[in-house]
């Protein structure tokens, strides 16, 4: 649901200019309806403990809301206290404590919760459109098995963005794929800190290493030689990604960290080079140490994020050089 389009102040009477916040006639916030749904409706999903769905309400109210106004600091307030809650762990227990609380049936109807969510951006054409244009191109390019998983792969990718914005009550668009490139996801907000933006960052990486273990999984049940490829190709991918430049995921997963821990990656990506000799590794060292040695606006450290950007660099890593 969206703010209605309004044309008159409710207070004075006066007409609106198209996108305006404020009566510019007698001062009166324009959407102060909409603003007072919002707030019932955060407050009631926080006394739920639907953390995300409050963060959703608020982000919302925001865009509402002229910047300069009181409301507006407390809702940032507000925002910034539920966020935390999300990378904190603390809106949503364990993992091994939802699964003991779901009880055997409770874990399949899960399992096909998720799987429901990887489906859901097939639902939109744009996505399935584009999904079969860029198929078409790598079909050509690799033929049709190799191009389907590869793009598979990156479709799980950017799905594990989707699933971290979603957490932060963030609104994306399912993934538009670009053939020779890869996909995006078009962001409607942004995510508020610089940590939101480091955990929506990796979750795509996080989930392309899933992906990897899939097709190890499947080389270690069918012993094709055929998911190697596929298992090595989204390990590199992944690895792409997290180098520290552009609009790459690691320039967001690095957002958060201050000059040490950015200076630590750098080691442990050249570690993982000297161990598996995977060229891409150097660039991602290289490009972590520039990155480490350019910061100057050190952050609050960010060790869970460190130990995220690490713990996947040396999975991804492993997932270049199996089999062993
Ligand atoms: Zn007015
Ligand atoms: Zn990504």
């Amino acid at each position: 649901m969206t703010a209605p389009v309004l044309t008159t102040c409710g207070r004075c009477g006066a007409e609106l200019a198209p996108g305006v916040l404020t009566c510019l006639s007698c001062g009166a916030l324009v959407h102060t309806a909409r603003l007072r749904e919002l707030a019932q409706a955060a407050a009631s999903a926080e006394s739920a403990g639907d953390v995300s769905k409050a963060l959703g309400a608020w982000r919302e109210a925001l865009t509402l809301l002229p910047p300069e106004t009181q409301q507006y600091h407390t809702i940032v307030s507000k925002i910034a206290a539920l966020s935390s809650r999300v990378h904190s762990g603390e809106a949503r227990p364990p993992w091994w404590k939802r699964v003991s609380s779901l009880g055997p049936l409770g874990v399949v109807a899960a399992g096909l919760g998720k799987a429901k969510f990887l489906l859901l951006g097939f639902g939109k054409l744009g996505t399935l459109l584009s999904f079969l244009a860029t198929f078409g191109v790598y079909w050509t390019l690799w033929g049709w098995k190799f191009a389907l998983c590869f793009l598979l792969s990156i479709y799980i990718h950017e799905m594990g963005h989707v699933a971290a914005l979603s957490r932060y009550g963030v609104p994306a668009t399912a993934p538009t794929f670009i053939p020779g490139f890869g996909a995006l996801i078009r962001l409607k907000q942004h995510p508020a800190s610089a940590i939101e933006d480091a955990r929506v960052g990796l979750a795509g990486p996080i989930w392309g290493l899933g992906a990897g273990l899939l097709w190890f999984g499947l080389y270690v049940v069918t012993g094709q030689p055929f998911w190697v490829a596929m298992m090595h190709a989204t390990a590199w991918l992944n690895l792409f990604n997290l180098i520290p430049v552009w609009q790459l995921d690691g320039s967001r997963g690095t957002r958060s960290l201050d000059r040490t821990q950015t200076a630590l990656l750098a080691a442990v990506a050249g570690l993982a080079w000297l161990v598996s000799r995977e060229g891409m590794l150097i660039i991602l060292a290289l490009a972590l140490a520039y990155r480490a040695y350019s910061k100057h606006d050190d952050t609050e450290p960010d060790w869970n994020g460190c130990g995220q950007f690490a713990g996947l660099i040396a999975a991804l890593t492993l997932l270049s050089m199996l089999p062993l």
